[in-house]
């Protein structure tokens, strides 16, 4: 049986099209962390403006880096190297050695899958334009290490 392609293609040498579809569309690079003066990283449950709640996707994807310049595009160097991508993340993962979870879009066949397991943003966060400071909307802290600490799976959605 032929092994699925991110278990054997090095991050650098995927296809965009291959690197496009490892994302699993949980939204959740685009709820706000803050960074304590330790370094500690904590959950809020504030999304940036233009996430869209109903799509789970950037509301604006074409001109997102103009709408906002701290918006990042993921490439196989930041994987490595952005600590503050959640822990689920597809790009994270694989440059951390580990495989993708059993509910991700690309293992399942399903793009919904990501949002029946609990593992999205989708309409589970408020918008940083009518949340307030950030500061009063921490879940959880953070815990780096461990690919199951996951602060946004422990909110239920709105799904319905
Ligand atoms: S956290 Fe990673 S997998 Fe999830 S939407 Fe962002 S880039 Fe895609
Ligand atoms: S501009 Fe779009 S992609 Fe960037 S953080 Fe905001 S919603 Fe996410």
């Amino acid at each position: 049986m032929t092994e699925p392609f991110w278990k054997t293609t090095p991050l650098e040498e995927m296809t965009e099209e291959q690197w496009e579809s490892l994302c699993d569309g949980c939204g959740k690079c685009c709820v706000y962390k803050i960074e304590d003066d330790d370094g500690e990283l904590y959950q809020t449950d504030v999304c940036c403006q233009y996430f869209d709640q109903n799509t789970c996707c950037c509301g604006d994807y074409a001109n997102r880096f103009q709408l906002v310049p701290d918006c990042i595009q993921v490439t196989p160097e930041g994987a490595r190297n952005y600590e503050w991508l959640p822990n689920t993340c597809a790009y994270k993962l694989l440059a951390k050695g580990r495989d993708l979870p059993d509910w991700h879009p690309l293992v399942t066949g399903d793009s919904e899958s990501v949002h029946q397991a609990n593992r999205s943003a989708r309409r589970k966060v408020i918008s940083e334009k009518v949340a307030g400071p950030l500061e009063d909307h921490v879940i959880a802290i953070v815990l780096l290490d461990d690919p199951e600490s996951d602060p946004l799976s422990e909110i239920d959605s709105e799904e319905g």
